[in-house]
């Protein structure tokens, strides 16, 4: 039983102060992202998520899905949950017009996607992972692919899936043995075995588009001679019509800590040597064009975070009001007092509630960074919001599921020993959320694009822009008062993840290892920076509204306290992070392979 209310409200405010949507609406394509459209989305989603979505939770969690010789089956009340969702429109929120797409801020979409999978992270990997492919064909697909497949996907009649790993081909795609050999009608013959494929298989939908990384005979090793291929469970003609089954098979199911409701399949292609797919994009520019997909995707992941973390900080306030135990210090009456009076509990619900909404702000950030770098009319600025949404996708990534763990965590802290008890559903929120810094690309691959790549994009130039907004931000913080304590810990935290990434990058020149051993901290001190920023922008704003008669107090001046919270009792810990992060590899060789 779950009592999710997705929290549109704090959505519908980092909507307007993070991503500045209102100023969108006045780029080319977003004119129909008004503030009632926006706030009519956010409602209607929020509605869905939370009445029709949210109950089914639970029993996804306990029924899990099954594996027959026939195929994979969810559990009954997916069905309808899955059915409205896509009835609604939401898959095309912000595709594009020309495919059939509402063309709407990928900003909008975030929060939209955030109720979803904040009402059912398991079911709902589901459709992102179909947005993913639409993404994907649109951006690379061939006008009879996108006019055949993109209408299927937007209704959520067909969905898609990603298909990368095999068993030796993990973090290293470059090891993918999966064969795809021409044939003479153009298509090609596709023989591999794929694991951990999410919703590769399963009973939601007519059709599945697998979109599958393989190898053509004489291309080069490694990801230079790898290839996309459009993979359908059943063959289509040119009008959508489905046909033949494509020799595609789910062997098996895997059995695993959390997402119960999300088929994780081993998939096998051309068992019968009748396994069709067509190439997506040039022969060996596959690895490039699933970076598309998987850049998305990667964002995804840190909402998935998100929803399930602020999930797990609902249930956790709701239970800390009804549990009651002893007498709470500074609480008046006998007792037993509810335990949201103990300190020690406050301290729990207040960290979660910061650290989940400095991710959302994160991923705002990060997600109208993508639309303005799309849709801004003017190229140069065009390039600067591309720069930073670069550099925030393993943010987000790596922040919203390290976040989410952690969040789920304390939610069973402050459950007691009934959080380790299955039957609370604190458990779930924890199993759930212990794949996000798995997959995508693992955080530790993430920390390393960050340090390797993004730092040295363009220079180092978008790094140091933002960087420098941070410090700016900070100097226009009040001196005094509950700001000028932000202030103080925001401008140290600048200055040292400043200093971070000087050394790391000199450091990347002279010993490259040293600053693989960095990275993770490094990015968790960009992570927490960056939220502090934004939630210290909340603030600010949440101000300015309370200074000119905004009625609505308690909201705005409790964005004011979390950012608070949030500087005195989260931030501090990025500063400790500079010596992990710029302290090289030598003590994490010190030890002999063989005494490990
Ligand atoms: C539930 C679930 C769903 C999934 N869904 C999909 C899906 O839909 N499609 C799909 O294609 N895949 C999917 N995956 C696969 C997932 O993306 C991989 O598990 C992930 O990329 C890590 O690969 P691996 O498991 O082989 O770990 P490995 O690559 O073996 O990594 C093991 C450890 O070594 C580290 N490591 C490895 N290489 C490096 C390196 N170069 N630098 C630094 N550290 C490194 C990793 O960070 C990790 O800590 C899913 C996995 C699971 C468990």
């Amino acid at each position: 039983m779950s009592s999710y209310r997705a929290p549109i409200k704090d959505m519908k405010f980092v909507l307007e102060v993070i991503a500045e949507i209102d100023g969108m609406q006045k780029m080319p394509g977003f004119e129909e992202a008004t503030s009632e459209t926006v706030a009519a989305i956010l409602e209607e989603a929020g509605r869905q998520a939370s009445e029709i979505v949210a109950p089914t939770n639970r029993i996804g969690d306990i029924e899990g899905c099954k594996w027959s010789e026939d195929g994979v089956t969810t559990p009954d009340c997916f069905k309808e949950a899955y059915n409205e969702y896509a009835k609604a429109g939401w898959l095309g929120l912000d595709a594009s017009v020309d495919h059939g797409g509402q063309g709407l801020p990928f900003a909008l979409q975030a929060s939209v996607l955030e109720c979803f999978l904040g009402g059912n992270s398991a079911l709902f990997l589901g459709p992102f992972l179909t947005m993913g492919t639409i993404f994907c064909l649109t951006s690379h697909g061939s006008i009879e692919q996108q006019q055949a497949i993109i209408p299927k996907l937007l209704t959520g009649e067909w969905t898609g899936a990603m298909v990368l790993t095999e068993p030796q081909a993990g973090t290293d795609i470059g090891a993918v043995k999966t064969k795809a050999t021409a044939n003479s009608d153009g298509s090609y013959s596709i023989k591999g075995t794929k694991i951990f494929i999410s919703w590769g298989d399963h009973d939601l939908s007519d059709n599945i588009i697998h979109i599958v990384l393989a190898r053509t005979p004489d291309g080069p090793p490694g990801t230079k001679g790898i290839s996309m291929f459009m993979v359908p469970k059943f063959r289509f003609d040119d009008a959508g019509k489905i046909g033949a089954a494509n020799d595609v098979k789910c062997v098996s199911l895997e059995h695993k800590l959390g997402i119960h409701g999300s088929p994780t399949c081993v998939m096998s292609y051309g068992d019968n040597d009748d396994c069709r797919g067509w190439l997506v994009g040039n022969e060996f520019d596959g690895m490039a064009n699933m970076f598309t997909m998987m850049n998305q995707a990667r964002v995804n992941v840190g909402i998935q975070g998100i929803g399930i973390a602020e999930g797990a900080y609902q249930h956790a306030a709701s239970y800390a009001k009804e549990r009651g135990q002893g007498r709470a210090i500074g609480h008046e009456g006998v007792g037993p007092h509810a335990i949201i009076h103990h300190a020690d509990v406050r301290r729990m619900l207040m960290s979660m509630r910061a650290k989940t909404e400095a991710a959302r702000a994160i991923v705002c950030l990060n997600a109208a960074a993508i639309d303005k770098a799309h849709a801004h009319p003017d190229a140069a600025v065009r390039n600067t919001w591309q720069g930073l949404a670069a550099l925030l996708t393993p943010i987000s990534k790596s922040f919203g599921a390290d976040v989410a763990v952690e969040v789920a965590s304390e939610g069973i802290q402050v459950h007691g020993g009934m959080g380790f008890i299955e039957e609370t559903g604190a458990a779930q929120f924890y199993r759930d959320a212990r794949i996000l810094p798995i997959y995508e690309g693992t955080n530790g691959v993430q920390a390393m694009d960050l340090v390797g790549r993004k730092l040295n994009l363009d220079g180092g130039a978008h790094w140091r822009l933002f960087l420098k907004s941070i410090g700016e931000f900070s100097e226009s913080l009040p001196a005094d008062g509950q700001l000028g304590d932000l202030r103080r810990v925001l401008e140290d935290s600048v200055v040292a993840l400043h200093d971070a990434a000087e050394r790391l990058v000199k450091m990347g020149a002279s010993n490259p290892r040293g600053l693989a051993a960095g990275a993770s901290a490094f990015q968790r001190m960009f992570g927490l920076t960056t939220g502090a920023f934004l939630l210290g922008r909340c603030a600010v704003e949440a101000q300015r509204r309370l200074d000119a008669g905004d009625k609505d107090e308690i909201f705005l001046k409790n964005k004011i306290a979390t950012a608070c919270f949030y500087a005195e009792q989260i931030l501090p810990a990025s500063i400790s992070l500079y010596g992990p992060a710029t302290a090289g590899d030598a003590l994490v060789f010190s030890i002999d392979d063989s005494d490990l």
